[in-house]
């Protein structure tokens, strides 16, 4: 048993430490070349820098005197949650994309500063690493802190378990934004709030951005649009290389592409992360003795890609795709048309659902389709059902043993030796508070405006089993997300995207369409993991170049025979 003081003492050094890294400051020899790109400034006490909600901010750094950051509690009254001095910058994530700015900046005292414009601040993080590196490891390092502690994002008020709460509460999550929850439910807090900014109670879930501004159950790309998370506006622009799908390849693809000096819009139809995004702990991932979360995974490639100037659509899915000359064009399902020189489809793949009587019913009422931190929260000390057998299944299972009462987990065949890791497989034998049921499907649901009670049926059994159970995952494999490409791609009889010779192209990833490229889980024939998701969308970058450096041959030649 662990000594529970030796357990604080080393949360809160990790805290200090993390939040070390996240207020470092820049030493003199770092300012002196801080000057060359900035403008000083004097500012007296009191004077407003930026508020929480504006835009554009640009990056003050203190040369004498202080600045105080402030967030704001609900309803409206401020609290100081960080002093800056001499060497230190303001600005988390926003200083890197166009999102308002969470926190309040003021003058504490008669304050000296550099004002670092965002144009003059990107040259920078470009051309000096040195300045980069503490710059970005306080932007990751502020962002983090504010998640954990739920400060400076956006309120969403709702009642904990209805399907609009969650979904809007998964969006927040996904997307790295930090937010605070009420719940609407006997909370007196909530109807003070309801009150105060004059809600109706049907009009729940809503979201009170930092400006105040409230959205009544928005959709997420509403609410998307209204946090900034898209930065790509500019739809004229012809890009080097569109990206569709952020999952682990279509991120290792921005990352590379966008390092590479091509000009790089990424276009998700959810939220960044895809199905990795979904997973508590990867741990066969090189590089991570100890796992990493999918989320955390991909909130670091994201910022990745953006330091590097890659450009997000948040919540926009591609309904279609066409060729014109030396370009192609991708429709999205709000009518928008982005254009580029190349194309990368890294669009994975979809859970499966479950053939019971009204499983449409309990979607995100109690069914699910991953197992991280904020669906575990909502069956604490709760029995709960998974079903499957592969992977992802068992890591689900033994992630949730940890905090519910009780683990059903569903087989539907004799056994896991096929389907599942061995080092999973001995894991849940090992674990009390998992039930293996192999041969066993569910075969009702039923509740009320919830998910309330399931049943199943195990092969050789007489009765069927009806059990309280409030929230069934189901892990039972995906299918690919290449639907939206019709004929105009070659495509295997299960839908998976053809690459390769078989497809006609002489590039390893490149498929029917020239100019048109496929990784990660949606390309035929591909290892369905994080690590080879990764490698396929560094590596093709190399194909995208080659496929340039021919387009360009073929026009020199095309121009020599015409004169
Ligand atoms: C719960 C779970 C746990 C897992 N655990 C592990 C593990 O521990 N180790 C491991 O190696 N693998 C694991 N996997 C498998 C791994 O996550 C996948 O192999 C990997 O995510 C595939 O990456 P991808 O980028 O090809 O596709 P995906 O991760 O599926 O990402 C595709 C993205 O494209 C977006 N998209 C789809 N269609 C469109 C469209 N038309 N327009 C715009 N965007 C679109 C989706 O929203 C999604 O974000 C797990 C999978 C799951 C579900």
């Amino acid at each position: 048993m662990k000594d529970p003081n030796e357990l604080r003492r080393k949360k809160t050094e990790a805290r200090d430490l993390d939040l070390h890294t996240a207020f470092a400051g820049l030493n003199d020899d770092m300012l002196n070349r801080l000057e060359v790109c900035s403008t000083k400034m004097t500012c007296e006490a009191g004077r407003m820098l930026f508020r929480r909600g504006m835009r554009d901010v640009d990056m003050y750094v203190v040369l004498s005197g202080q600045l105080e950051i402030d967030d704001v509690d609900e309803p409206g009254v401020e609290h100081v949650i960080a002093i800056l001095r001499r060497g230190q910058f303001t600005g988390e994530l926003d200083l890197l994309d166009n999102r308002p700015a969470l926190v309040t900046c003021r003058a504490k005292i008669k304050t000296k500063v550099l004002r670092v414009d965002r144009s003059a601040l990107r040259r920078l993080m470009r051309s000096d690493a040195e300045i980069a590196e503490v710059i970005m490891q306080a932007c990751i390092g502020r962002r983090f802190d504010l998640i954990r502690h739920s400060s400076g994002g956006v309120l969403l008020v709702g009642l904990e378990h209805s399907a609009d709460t969650i979904r809007l509460q998964r969006f927040l999550i996904r997307n790295g934004f930090p937010f605070q929850i009420v719940n609407a439910e006997n909370n007196a807090d909530a109807d003070s709030l309801i009150r105060s900014f004059e809600l109706n109670p049907a009009e729940l879930p809503v979201v009170v951005l930092p400006d105040r501004t409230i959205l009544r159950n928005p959709t997420n790309p509403q609410l998307a649009d209204e946090l900034e998370l898209t930065d790509v506006r500019d739809f004229d622009k012809i890009y080097d290389v569109a990206i569709v799908g952020a999952g682990p390849a279509g991120l290792a693809a921005a990352v590379y592409s966008a390092s590479e000096g091509l000009s790089t819009a990424i276009i998700e139809g959810a939220s960044p992360g895809g199905q990795a995004g979904t997973s508590s702990r990867i741990e066969n991932y090189l590089g991570f003795p100890t796992g990493v979360s999918g989320q955390e995974l991909s909130d670091r490639s994201q910022i990745q890609a953006q330091k590097f100037g890659a450009r997000f659509l948040i919540s926009r899915e591609v309904s279609s795709i066409s060729e014109e000359v030396g370009q192609h064009s991708l429709v999205l399902s709000d009518g928008e048309t982005v254009r580029a020189r190349a194309i990368i489809i890294a669009t994975g793949a979809k859970y499966q659902r479950l053939s019971v009587p009204d499983y449409d019913r309990y979607e995100y009422q109690g069914i699910h389709y991953a197992a991280t931190a904020m669906e575990a929260g909502l069956c604490q000390q709760d029995e709960v059902v998974v079903v499957g057998a592969g992977n992802s299944a068992g890591q689900a299972a033994l992630f949730l043993s940890r905090t519910a009462d009780r683990v059903h987990l569903l087989v539907r065949a004799k056994g896991l030796n096929a389907t599942m890791s061995d080092y999973l497989i001995q894991r849940i034998l090992a674990s009390r508070s998992i039930t293996l049921h192999f041969e066993t499907e569910i075969t009702a649901l039923s509740g009320d405006d919830r998910l309330r009670e399931v049943t199943w049926l195990s092969k050789g059994s007489a009765e069927p089993e009806t059990r309280h159970i409030s929230n069934v995952f189901v892990m039972i494999g995906a299918r690919p997300r290449s639907e939206w490409l019709s004929e105009v791609i070659l495509r295997d009889s299960k839908g998976f995207i053809v690459t390769g010779l078989d497809a006609g192209s002489r590039s390893a990833f490149g498929t029917s369409l020239q100019g048109v490229f496929a990784v990660g889980d949606v390309r035929s024939g591909s290892v369905k993991r994080v690590a080879s998701a990764v490698g396929e969308g560094s590596g093709v970058i190399s194909e995208v170049h080659q496929y340039f450096a021919n387009a360009v041959d073929l026009n020199l030649h095309a121009a020599i025979l015409a004169a």
